[in-house]
């Protein structure tokens, strides 16, 4: 069984970057805006592992923090000084928002030259018509995984578990396509999926992104599966040193005794989407600086 060790994977990425940003001949770096709306445990973690990623390889990055009671009028207008401030390259609005904001109305005031999340429609419409775009950065994060670990997924049968548009929908589109480490045949499934085992069990890639830990389980998984978990859920756990534990969508412990390859969490996809947000933060500044 190999394992799809994400810090691996996302530390080549890393390196990668901070090698192309020591050969630019420009002063101006990479430019990351973080918009951070109120303070939930779990988006504080993400927005701060994104900063210090960005730290880390030479990238500037700016965390424009908001109150939980902010108006949709106040974030919308830090959108528009971002989206207007030549230094900034790409946007990312931190989600979920707080029930009084209107996340759609929030992602389409992003400008799509740094939409950085790939989640604004331009995004997604050129994504579905295979053009060059900013891919969602779960999904893409996990086809660089695919790339770096050199999985075969040509003609391979792909279930996608989730049909979000963050993650399962863009995961599906990518898989279907044909890109490199793409011309899979593709189901998608969600919660009114009939079967699912069976489909599943037909499955050469199995992608689980529910949000429902340990949902994949051994007998749902044909001996030499490929397995991604996208899943993560904190479970209370007062022997932890957290008060928790993170938990993928996979019982990980059974499912690796089949499959052929599988990500673990936490230490998988996590690591790979910030790669992947990372990556299309290099591309909007190419594109902005005509250097690409
Ligand atoms: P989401 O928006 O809640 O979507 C969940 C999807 O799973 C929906 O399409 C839902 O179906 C489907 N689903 C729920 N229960 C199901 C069931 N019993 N059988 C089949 N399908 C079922 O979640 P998301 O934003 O895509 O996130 C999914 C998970 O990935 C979460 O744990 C999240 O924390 C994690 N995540 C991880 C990363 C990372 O970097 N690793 C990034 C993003 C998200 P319906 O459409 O029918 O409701």
């Amino acid at each position: 069984m190999l394992l799809l060790d994400g810090k691996l994977a996302s530390q080549a990425i890393k390196s990668e970057l901070k090698q192309q940003i020591i050969n630019l001949k420009n002063d101006r770096k990479p430019h990351l805006a973080a918009i951070l709306v109120g303070n939930d445990g779990a988006s504080e973690t993400y927005v701060a592992s994104k900063v210090k990623s960005c730290e880390e390889i030479g990238f500037q990055s700016t965390l424009i923090r908001l109150p939980h009671s902010a108006s949709e009028v106040e974030l919308l207008q830090k959108i528009d000084n971002c989206n207007h401030n030549p230094e900034i390259d790409g946007i990312l609005v931190q989600l979920p928002l707080p029930k009084h904001i209107n996340e759609q109305k929030i992602i389409e005031a992003i400008d799509p030259s740094k939409d950085v999340d790939g989640f604004h429609p331009v995004s997604v419409g050129r994504l579905v018509q295979g053009l060059s775009t900013f891919i969602p950065a779960t999904p893409y994060g996990i086809m660089l995984m695919l790339e770096h670990f050199n999985i075969e997924t040509k003609g391979k049968h792909a279930v996608v578990i989730g049909r979000s548009n963050i993650v399962g929908r863009p995961m599906s589109i990518l898989l279907s396509s044909n890109v490199s480490k793409g011309n899979c045949t593709v189901t998608i499934c969600h919660s009114a999926t009939k079967n699912l085992k069976e489909i599943c069990l037909q499955a050469d890639i199995i992608v689980a992104a529910l949000g429902r830990p340990l949902f994949v389980t051994a007998d749902m998984v044909k001996e030499g599966a490929v397995v991604i978990d996208v899943g993560i859920t904190r479970i209370e756990d007062a022997s932890a040193k957290k008060g928790y534990r993170i938990k993928g969508d996979v019982d990980f412990e059974n499912v690796s005794a089949k499959a052929s390859a599988i990500t673990p969490v936490p230490g998988g996809v996590g690591l790979m989407t910030i790669a992947g947000l990372l990556k299309n933060t290099m591309q909007a500044y190419l594109n902005r600086t005509q250097q690409g």
